[in-house]
């Protein structure tokens, strides 16, 4: 089976207002993108399913999922954070964007599929077991990797995650679970403000600071993360693809960009080649400035499908 590509219209009808950097036209720059990039000739679309209550409580509390449904609105919007709203299509778009991690986790362990990237909002890795929170409701991933250890029965899966913001919700959810390990990279001193300290030893977490610009990230990488995920032996690696550190992008100050992404989305490659087969479920999370995400997320889909040479 071709690498799979996941998305679904339903996440385009989620929106938190005019003004929110977290908009439907995200999808539509980066689907377009891989399409003028000629990407998608070489992957198998696919509409993303909706997770199942049990799928999501393998990362989430029933009573938070039950909280979120019943908060979810008839018209109008309900403000769950600050910077995160509800309007009557975001609880059935946070469900396709948790059910697109699951589905690529089923199609590249028992259909070859070897990678699978899903393009879809809201992002996750700010959910936490108990809690939505930074334009987050379901942890996506977290989701996704629940599904492979307790449908699937693998013993060890990896997530990365090279947001410009920590995962924290996926380190609330997955920390002192020995059956995974995360490691992120992320600006020190940027929301969520912690991941300095890890809550568990199977948290890899490397703070850089502001303006660091490729090289610190990449030295990270090397001798940081790689060396844990060898050492782990991952047999699926789950990626939180957030390009919100391009230097383009006023979210974040790392400086990154296009080949930064590409350079260490082929380190991730690497690992899957030695450990598992290459099989690899990237979800996107945050890249707010239209033509950087677009061409970041091509840049990275492009090295997930082997044409990067
Ligand atoms: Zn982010």
């Amino acid at each position: 089976m071709l690498p799979v590509y996941i998305s679904h219209p339903d996440c385009l009808k989620h929106s938190m207002g005019d003004q929110h950097p977290e908009c439907p036209e995200r999808l539509g720059a980066v689907n377009d993108m891989l399409l003028i990039k000629g990407l998608l000739d070489f992957m198998q679309p696919m509409d993303a399913p909706l997770a199942t209550e049990k799928q999501l409580a393998q990362a989430h509390a029933s009573l938070y999922i039950h909280e979120l449904a019943a908060q979810s609105p008839k018209e109008g919007t309900v403000q769950v954070d600050p910077d995160t709203s509800m309007n009557p299509y975001t609880y059935q778009a946070a469900l396709r964007a948790a059910g697109a991690a699951v589905l690529a986790t089923d199609v590249v362990l028992t259909k070859g599929a070897g990678t699978a990237f899903c393009n879809v909002r809201p992002p996750g890795h700010h959910a936490e077991y108990n809690a939505a929170g930074g334009f987050c409701f379901f942890n996506n991933v977290a989701v996704g990797i629940r599904h492979a250890l307790n449908v699937h029965g693998l013993e060890r899966v990896a997530l990365v995650d090279f947001d410009v913001h920590h995962g924290n919700g996926s380190e609330d959810i997955l920390h002192d679970d020995e059956r995974v390990l995360m490691c992120s990279i992320f600006e020190d001193k940027l929301y969520p403000f912690c991941g300095n300290v890890p809550r568990g030893p199977n948290m890899v977490n490397v703070a850089l600071p502001a303006r660091s610009g490729s090289e610190p990230l990449r030295q990270a990488v090397l001798e940081k993360w790689i060396p844990a995920l060898d050492q782990f032996r991952p047999q699926l690696i789950f990626i939180s693809a957030g390009f919100d550190g391009h230097r383009d992008d006023d979210m974040g100050n790392l400086g990154l960009v296009e080949a930064d992404y590409a350079w260490i989305t082929k380190q991730i490659v690497a690992v899957a080649q030695r450990h598992c087969q290459g099989r690899i479920v990237s979800c996107l999370e945050g890249g707010y400035v239209m033509s950087s995400l677009a061409r970041s997320a091509a840049a990275h889909v492009k090295v997930l499908l082997g044409m990067d040479d």
